[in-house]
């Protein structure tokens, strides 16, 4: 068999179990997690007992009640979610090699050695599964896929829920997704789909036949033959974005919406992406800052070109200088959202010298070796072990659970 290299594990119903968890009478009951208090605006998770009834994550409050009158409402407590996130994630390093915690309930863990091995990456996969049964509760589930890398991981993982364990590689491919339609897939946009209807496919075997650079016209862009060959099972690093960049963008929950705070978050997700970039060994040449602005409202966006650079420091002082830029014409009170964006992606292997600049030749300089290892001290001990200056992290606003 191939060589198994993912496991994706995505949290079932998280926001509502983690309720159930913490409030054992809602155990085994139909629970809606609202947005806000009161019974106005959406849900934004659902336990699977309200599911059983049609009620969907994001649908409107009234319309639940309507499908599950005995549903039963609570308002959504992030920083309790991130707090479990945290819980399971430091549970998860002990069995294997966390690699990325994708969101606030999705983990994506490497797999190597003997754990290549499908009877392995199931054992791990069900000795993890009993790990946060004993440890955090019962009413905590996951759905886990096993892939031959991270796109063939997610869609394994959406295979059997709740509670499920699936695999994806060569091996079963494309058959085993055959009736699977292809708006299911991740990354597979209504947009995307239009453009792949339009060339006569509908199935998810038909794209599995394409040849990748057929894909890429298709999809007008390299995204498209990146698609093909993951799910052709190859191994293709993460976090190059539809855009051909390195992106992190939130809403900001109402605390860190003050100029201080937001700034603040600006630099966690600043180094947040540019360990992202560096884990798989890229450089990018462009910054792009978009701040969204709630009084008054607006927003202000700016792009600077830079030499090719991993080094965080670099980027945040880019940054600073633009935030600077950004209070001097705007002077806003409130800021609602933050985007930031490293484009130019070139692989560190290929990156050109240019004298009096601070970038050596297809390696790394002092700099950027510095943030290499502060990288590593953060995966090994925790996020935060090591920041540059005063970052506030900022895990999501109302993210779907
Ligand atoms: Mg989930």
């Amino acid at each position: 068999m191939h060589p198994f290299r993912t496991i994706y594990i995505d949290m079932n119903s998280f926001f509502a179990s983690v309720e159930q968890h913490e409030e054992p009478a809602l155990r085994r009951k139909p629970v809606g997690i609202t947005a806000m208090e009161g019974d106005v605006g959406c849900l934004v998770a659902a336990s699977y007992e309200a599911k059983y009834f049609g009620v969907k994550t994001t649908m409107n409050i009234q319309e639940a009640k309507t499908l599950c009158p005995k549903i039963i409402l609570r308002p959504s407590r992030h920083r309790l979610y991130v707090h479990y996130n945290q819980r399971i994630a430091k549970i998860f390093d002990r069995y294997a090699e966390l690699e990325y915690i994708r969101s606030i309930d999705e983990f994506q863990i490497a797999l190597g050695g003997q754990s290549t091995h499908l009877e392995f990456a199931s054992k791990l996969v069900q000795a993890m599964k009993s790990a946060i049964n004993n440890e955090i509760g019962k009413s905590l589930q996951f759905s886990a896929g096993i892939g031959s890398n991270h796109l063939l991981a997610k869609i394994a993982g959406k295979l059997e829920k709740p509670n499920g364990m699936q695999w994806l590689s060569p091996d079963n491919m494309p058959n085993r997704l055959a009736e699977i339609s292809l708006n299911d897939l991740p990354g597979i946009t209504k947009g995307i789909l239009y453009k792949v209807n339009a060339a006569g496919i509908y199935s998810i075997p038909e794209i599995y036949n394409l040849d990748p650079m057929h894909a890429r016209k298709i999809w007008g862009s390299i995204e498209g033959e990146r698609f093909v060959r993951l799910l052709h099972g190859e191994n293709i690093p993460l976090g190059i974005t539809k855009r051909g960049g390195y992106g992190n963008s939130k809403m900001l929950a109402p605390e860190n919406r003050t100029l201080k705070n937001s700034y603040f978050v600006s630099r966690w997700l600043i180094e947040k992406s540019v360990a992202r970039l560096r884990r798989d060994n890229y450089t990018a040449s462009q910054f792009t800052l978009f701040i969204g602005i709630q009084k008054p409202k607006g927003h202000w966006v700016q792009s600077v070109k830079t030499h090719y650079s991993q080094d965080i420091a670099h980027f945040l002082d880019i940054n600073r200088g633009l935030w600077l830029a950004m209070y001097a014409r705007e002077r806003p009170y409130s800021i609602s959202s933050i985007f930031i964006q490293l484009r130019n992606i070139l692989p560190l292997s290929k990156r050109p010298s240019e004298m009096f600049l601070p970038m050596d030749m297809a390696k790394q300089n002092q700099r950027e070796h510095l943030s290499k290892t502060i990288d590593t001290i953060n995966r090994r001990f925790g996020a935060s072990t090591v920041t540059y200056g005063i970052n506030k992290a900022h895990n999501g606003f109302f993210e779907r659970g």
